[in-house]
């Protein structure tokens, strides 16, 4: 259980040009599958419900939890229709849904929507509707003002003034904030029950699940993108946490040493309940080292994972981070993981899309991690690449899933290689 040491003070290249990135609606294709009798309601244009059919495709044959109401260009004189047809279509949902209990109002950036003021939207339907059980918040996914996970951290932020107070008298609770698929939840709660920590989770997987909050709780992130979030719950008197994020075999248990350590855990006791969930995740990513170790690799911004994962690549399967962008650098919460990253890296902040990509050229690194729509260009160039969207989709947090974080890394190295070798030779 050694402490995370202090970040040393890197030049890090700030840029504020074109951005190639998801909006914060995308959030909704993993936290509809999380909080199970909540609903997202998208108030916005038919681009925004085309975006959301095609990022949450697969869910086509189930009752989704999300939808769009679509707004028609109106003029200002307009909007009281607009609430009125807002409310009509709040009330039809929750006619055919009766088992929404938080409804969701998501805002997006057309200047129809913008003109609209959702908290109040929100407010006044909450009003109506909390004597029937249902609940109603909003919170922005616009991609004027977010980029794709910071729509998670925007809901979740809307969610911390509902938490219920937790009592002076209570003994001292882990809060773990950012949305994990259940069986990493699960991975999770058992470890911290074995260390003899309580531990909750937000977001709960039922709005009736509220964690309670108070001057008692210490949070964990799960997730580096949660800035908003975390100002909220230290507002409730939460104290946070600093720790590196939970990949892999050292990530995961430098991240539990420091809950185990806040709570006074012994560490022998630590030592016994980690040991043989790292000795799996260690055997998992053996598997996986000769492919990676050695291998350069780019990260272009786009999900705030990148500082984490690039550790959890260079420190864990021997990769060579050339340059690693990430739309925001939080000091605060990426500081335990950029102290384990290696001198020499390129840190980027924010995006000017058309300088980045001529780095990429210039770098030629084995593997660039990149945004869906600038994967393709890439590949063509003759650049190996992995989706982003991919490492937020996937299971890819603690000990179990170590292995399966390396692959996601390697697949597309195996590809290539695959690709070359039926390659034509070329004419002599
Ligand atoms: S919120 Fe804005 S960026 Fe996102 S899909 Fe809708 S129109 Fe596009």
């Amino acid at each position: 259980m050694n402490a995370p040491a202090l970040a040393p003070v890197r030049p890090v290249l700030r840029e504020r040009g074109q951005r190639e990135v998801f909006c914060g609606l995308t959030g909704i294709v993993w936290l509809h599958r999380k909080i199970q009798d909540a609903f997202f309601l998208v108030v916005g244009s038919r681009t925004c419900a085309h975006l959301l059919q095609s990022a949450a495709g697969v869910m086509i044959f189930a009752e989704p939890r999300f939808a769009t109401a679509i707004i028609e260009e109106k003029d200002l004189a307009g909007l009281a229709d607009v609430h009125e047809e807002l409310d009509g279509v709040v009330a039809r949902l929750l006619a055919r849904r009766p088992d929404i209990r938080l409804l969701f109002l998501v805002g997006s950036c057309p200047s129809e929507v913008i003109k609209l003021d959702l908290d109040k939207a929100a407010s006044r339907l909450d009003q109506r509707l909390r004597a029937g059980g249902v609940r109603v918040l909003a919170y922005s996914g616009s991609g004027i003002e977010t980029t794709f996970t910071e729509g998670e951290d925007a809901c979740l932020a809307a969610l911390v003034p509902e938490l219920p107070e937790a009592g002076s008298g209570r003994s001292p609770r882990l809060l773990v904030a950012g949305s994990l698929p259940d069986i990493v939840e699960d991975q999770f709660a058992r470890l911290f029950a074995d260390l003899g920590i309580a531990a909750d989770f937000l977001p709960p997987r039922r709005a009736g699940a509220l964690p309670a909050i108070g001057p008692g709780t210490l949070v964990l992130l799960a997730q580096p993108f949660l800035g908003g979030t975390a100002a909220a719950l230290e507002g409730r008197g939460a104290k946070l946490l600093e720790a590196p994020f939970p990949f892999g075999a050292r990530g995961t248990e430098a991240w539990l040493g420091v809950a185990a350590r806040a709570f006074g855990v012994d560490p022998q006791r630590f030592a016994e309940v980690v040991a043989a969930p790292r000795a799996r995740a260690e055997r998992a990513l053996a598997r996986h080292r000769p492919l990676l170790e050695g291998r350069r690799i780019s990260f272009l911004p786009d999900s705030q994972l990148e500082i984490p994962l690039a550790r959890f690549l260079a420190e864990e399967c021997g990769m060579v981070p050339v340059e690693v962008g990430t739309p925001y650098l939080h000091q605060r919460f990426h500081g335990p993981d950029l102290a384990r990253l290696p001198s020499g890296v390129r840190l980027a902040e924010g995006q000017d899309v058309e300088r980045q990509l001529d780095r990429v050229r210039a770098d030629r690194p084995d593997l660039t991690v990149c945004g869906l729509g600038l994967a393709n260009p890439l590949e063509a160039e003759g650049l190996a690449t992995k989706w982003s969207i991919e490492l937020v989709f996937s299971p890819v947090h603690g000990f179990d899933q170590a292995g399966d974080l390396a692959e996601l890394f390697a697949r597309p190295l195996v590809r290539r290689a695959r690709l070359a070798a039926l390659a034509p030779e070329p004419a002599p």
